[in-house]
């Protein structure tokens, strides 16, 4: 279910989007996941809605995987615990950032590098080469359609965040790792530092999109409360969105 609040989103350390931090550690992405993000970055697709349906979904599965290891192993959901599993949204208006925050599982630094970097890393050589060889031949369908609402089912819905935002930060924490920071402008690289700037999470996840200029109407709230309402229906956990009022 949805609830919306009018509340000022919390202060963060306001940081310049023209540059990112110099001291993390920096990587390349797999070349198959910047030929995507380039026909992203460069696609007259209308339908970039669908990129909040990818981050809720993502927000959605972290959920379950921590849900599910509690089922196990009793320290993960404690008594200490207090963290419900929800999804936040937050909209800053002033900074122009739409954030998608969920109590899930978390990624190690180890899983931002792999997750948001590469594709069809497990497996067999055999087995690796003829999942690329698919995924290229989806990726260039996506492209001569122009359709990319497929996307998610390619298992790199992530990226779609790009339709959007021209830099995201994610900000992570698991309970094998200390918080992270992948941020990346979509221009063949992204950087990975630990965190020792923003608030910690806890556990979880955030992500922050810096919205793109053409992208200024998710900074509606009514528009995006519309929006999360359409995507929330099939989600079983509490969606909670925050508006800032400038
Ligand atoms: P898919 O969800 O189909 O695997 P995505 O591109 O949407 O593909 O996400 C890639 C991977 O990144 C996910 O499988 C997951 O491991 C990781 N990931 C993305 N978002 C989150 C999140 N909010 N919390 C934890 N892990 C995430
Ligand atoms: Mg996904």
């Amino acid at each position: 279910g949805l609830s919306t609040d009018s509340d000022v989103v919390q202060e963060s350390e306001s940081i310049s989007k023209k540059s990112l931090r110099s001291s993390g550690e920096k990587f390349e992405f797999q070349a198959e996941v910047s030929r995507l993000m380039d026909i992203i970055i460069n696609s007259l697709y209308s339908n970039k809605d669908i990129f909040l349906r990818e981050l809720i979904s993502n927000a959605s599965d972290a959920l379950d995987k921590i849900r599910f290891l509690a089922l196990t192993d009793k320290d993960v959901l404690g008594e200490g615990d207090t963290a419900k599993l929800e999804i936040q949204i937050k909209l800053d208006k002033a900074k122009k950032i739409l954030s998608i925050r969920d109590r899930g599982i978390g990624m190690t630094k180890e899983d931002l590098i792999k997750n948001l970097g590469t594709i069809a890393q497990s497996g067999t050589s055999v087995r690796i080469s003829k999942k690329i060889n698919v995924f290229n031949v989806l990726v260039e369908k996506m492209q001569s359609s122009g359709d990319l609402n497929l996307i998610g089912q390619f298992g790199v819905g992530f990226y779609s965040a790009y339709l959007v935002a021209d830099y995201i930060e994610v900000i992570s924490k698991h309970s094998d790792d200390n918080q992270h920071v992948w941020e990346s402008k979509a221009d063949g690289k992204f950087t990975v530092s630990e965190d020792t700037w923003n608030e910690p999470l806890g556990r979880g996840t955030e992500i922050r999109l810096h919205l793109r200029d053409d992208a200024g109407g998710y900074l509606e709230g009514s528009k995006l409360k519309d929006l999360v309402k359409r995507y929330s229906e099939f989600i079983n956990f509490p969606i909670h969105l925050w508006a800032s009022k400038e």
